[in-house]
């Protein structure tokens, strides 16, 4: 059997494996490539396998980079099923009806520039998402589904975003049978709402992820001191935090956490604005979910009616009031998308407050390349948005322990009960020199020497 890696070998994104067998062929994730200036191009280059001989399609998570371009398929004729947890349908659903709609406004934006030279269209539509969901059918954690003829997967929680999971793939090829593990994306132990990762005891084969393989975040409670003195430092009339928060995940922690720091008296009546559409019907969604949250949260959110809804909180639905937050100041927080700043309506609060030396822009996830996240949390003091220059003044600060990402030891914990059984083990996920380092990491302290697949790679098995 083998294996071929079509995305995320060498960076963070576009998450793609297809796996095939004597008897079957199917695509672990298909997400999409997102940042620099080829990601569109890269986007609609499909793997090489016409969709009629797919047997099936398997999802990690929710997130964009893992699925985002799953209606690509529904728009060449696929007819198979595509295996998930129900809480990454429900999220699929509301995070690919957006991506379509951002798509559709992205060619308009560039037709109406480019008037006369060649014509943009869309990635794909709202149609081909619509024609992609009946496709979903649910997986629970813990259940193997036999997803095509002689593959069983197996879903674990993997404690990243709601729903998110590792999967267990058991495969019959020519009479022999091999077990693949592909982390998806890990999260970090601990972290409020979500239960902790779960691992592995054997494998013949993993794909483990490296997007913080070279470092590990700063403590929790560290974080939270931090987060707290920010806040209490944009208390002046001009003070403003803002927080590129991906809507589905970061939006719903930090709220969990502001509504414990208010609880503990730790902060007074912070005045904190929800400005994503989607991040409202993600943050409900999450509270439609809380069977998935671990004991601790659970115990905490029953004692609030409200679930995520925390007082102070206000939210902004239309674009006029999210334009009206650009007036207010005295350390109003605002959790707005896109987590990576390269669209949505972060972009008019970085244009009209990073040029303000009273505001902070807080980074609470991981920034990709080639995204204008990155060259602020690189300390870039001139960007460019919306075609406008911006000297930055802003204060920018990197809260790493709010990252939905395990750090480098995480990592390698989460691998090391697997690493007796002495599989294969490939580090995908992570930029170059992060994979690099979890690499040596691994060899020194398991034993094991971990290959970096790049684009296109055949594993064989
Ligand atoms: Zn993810």
């Amino acid at each position: 059997m083998q294996i071929r890696v079509f995305g995320a070998a060498g960076e963070v994104t576009g998450s793609c494996y297809l796996v095939q067998t004597d008897r079957a062929r199917l695509l672990l994730d298909f997400g999409l490539h997102q940042g620099g200036a080829d990601a569109d191009k890269r986007n609609r280059n499909l793997p090489p396998i016409a969709v009629q001989d797919l047997d099936a399609v398997v999802l990690t998570h929710a997130h964009l980079d893992h699925s985002g371009r799953t209606p690509l398929l529904a728009r060449e004729g696929y007819r198979g099923p595509i295996y998930a947890t129900p809480a990454t349908i429900d999220l699929c659903e509301i995070l690919l009806k957006d991506a379509a709609h951002l798509q559709q406004l992205d060619a308009e934006r560039s037709n109406r520039r480019h008037a006369g030279a060649r014509h943009a269209e869309p990635l794909y539509t709202g149609d081909d998402v619509e024609r992609l969901l009946p496709r979903f059918e649910p997986a629970e954690y813990d259940h193997p589904v036999e997803v095509a003829p002689g593959i069983t997967c197996r879903w674990v929680d993997a404690g990243h975003i709601l729903g998110s999971a590792s999967v267990e793939m058991i495969c019959m090829d020519g009479g022999a049978t091999r077990t693949i593990v592909f982390s998806g994306d890990i999260g970090p132990r601990g972290a409020p709402l979500l239960k902790d990762p779960v691992t592995f005891d054997r494998a013949d084969l993993v794909f483990l992820e490296s997007t913080y393989g070279d470092r590990d975040h700063r403590s929790m409670d560290d974080s939270l001191d931090e987060f707290v003195s920010i806040i209490e430092s944009a208390q002046t009339p001009e003070g403003k935090v803002i927080i590129p928060a991906f809507a589905v995940g970061r939006t719903q922690q930090l709220l969990y956490f502001i509504g414990e720091l208010r609880r503990q008296g730790r902060l007074t009546e912070p005045r904190v604005y929800m400005d994503s559409p989607m991040a409202i019907t993600t943050t409900d969604l999450y509270c439609r979910h809380k069977e998935l949250f671990d004991k601790e949260s659970r115990a905490i959110l029953e004692q609030r009616d409200s679930c995520l809804h925390i007082p102070g909180l206000r939210i902004a639905r239309t674009p006029q009031e999210s334009m009206a937050i650009n007036r207010l100041g005295d350390g109003v927080i605002v959790l707005s998308a896109s987590g990576m700043c390269t669209g949505g309506r972060i972009l008019h609060h970085l244009k009209n407050n990073l040029w303000k030396e009273q505001a902070h822009l807080l980074i609470v996830g991981f920034q990709a390349q080639g995204t204008l996240g990155r060259r602020l949390v690189d300390g870039q003091k001139n960007v460019s948005i919306m075609g406008e220059p911006i000297r930055v003044k802003a204060h920018v600060h990197t809260l790493g322990g709010f990252s939905a990402h395990a750090g480098q030891t995480e990592l390698l914990e989460w691998l090391t009960p697997i690493a007796p059984s002495a599989p294969r083990v490939m580090l995908t996920h992570g930029e170059n020199e992060p994979r690099k380092t979890l690499s040596d990491l691994i060899e020194r302290e398991l034993r094991l020497t971990p290959e970096l697949p790049e684009f296109g790679d055949t594993i064989e098995l």
